[in-house]
């Protein structure tokens, strides 16, 4: 089990066998694209920088295995952090990118569905693990897990899965906030914590957390700003989450709740039709 490769075969054998893997369609379709996985290191200096910008309510995977594991804390140097990316099916793009105001009927589907099966996925690696003698938790799953407001970026969850992401090597941040991987924008993620000895994915753009977005690494682009029905991305202020937030809220989640019946909060109308909608735009990845 103490390999990647087992890792990768645990998530991909219940991407490919769970039932809630699903848009739940008649097609019978899954959610979700094949699943990436990379590793970081539990105490890699990213995530005390990243939590002293968002504040002291982020946990550190030591933070979060502590939760899980309060009588047997341990340091985080022997903890590794499982960040998978699941991408959307080229289906669920194609069906989006027509869209101009509110989230198409698969795009809802997997926001709702889709993370229905995320959140099953972070609690079978964590249990699988754990059985097989490594300690693990997923800290979105824990009950304390909540959103609160930082000081300088607004509402935030105490523990991010796209920063997580970042730490481990799947991508950069964009103009929109949302992490530019080798399989685009359009993904969704997960982790888990483990007390196991894993060799971790290397970070190819270093700490430079905007490296693979055209807008920041040679002013051009933009074209999520122009897919946001809210106006909430600008190429001066970037994004505007309070505005995102109000659109999602009152605009296309009530929309898509009574449309298509899925609960959650779709828009990611700004993932698809750009340049990084699938890939890290040509000539930024090093
Ligand atoms: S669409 Fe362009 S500006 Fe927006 S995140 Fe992607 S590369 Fe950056
Ligand atoms: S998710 Fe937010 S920023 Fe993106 S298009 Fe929708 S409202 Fe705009």
């Amino acid at each position: 089990m103490n390999s990647v490769a087992h890792i990768e075969k645990v998530i991909r054998d219940f991407w490919t066998s769970a039932p809630s893997n699903s848009l739940h369609l008649e097609t019978g379709e899954k959610a979700w694209a094949e699943p990436q996985v990379a590793v970081a290191r539990g105490d890699d200096p990213l995530f005390y920088r990243i939590k002293e910008l968002i504040g002291p309510f982020l946990w550190t995977p030591e933070e979060a295995y502590a939760l899980a594991f309060p009588d047997s804390p341990v340091p985080a140097r022997e903890l590794r952090v499982i960040s998978w990316l699941l991408p959307q099916t080229p289906e669920t793009r194609a069906d989006q990118r027509r869209e101009k105001a509110l989230p198409a009927g698969r795009w809802a589907r997997s926001r709702f569905h889709g993370e229905e099966f995320n959140c099953e996925l972070r609690l079978h690696l964590a249990e699988t693990l754990t059985r097989a003698r490594y300690p693990s938790v997923a800290p979105e799953r824990l009950p304390g897990f909540a959103y609160q407001q930082s000081e300088r970026f607004g509402l935030a969850s105490n523990w991010s899965e796209r920063h997580v992401a970042f730490v481990a090597g799947h991508g950069t941040f964009g103009l929109s906030d949302a992490l530019i991987t080798r399989w685009g924008k359009a993904v969704r993620f997960g982790s888990v914590v483990s007390r196991i000895d894993l060799p971790v994915t290397g970070r190819v753009y270093g700490d430079d957390h905007h490296a693979w977005c055209l807008w920041y690494a040679r002013g051009t682009c933009g074209a999520c700003a122009g897919r946001c029905p809210a106006d909430a991305i600008t190429t001066t202020t970037g994004h505007d989450k309070q505005a995102c937030f109000t659109y999602i809220r009152e605009t296309a989640a009530p929309y898509a709740t009574a449309t298509y019946g899925t609960g959650a909060t779709p828009c990611g109308l700004c993932q698809v039709r750009i340049p990084c909608e699938d890939r890290v735009p040509a000539g930024l990845l090093s």
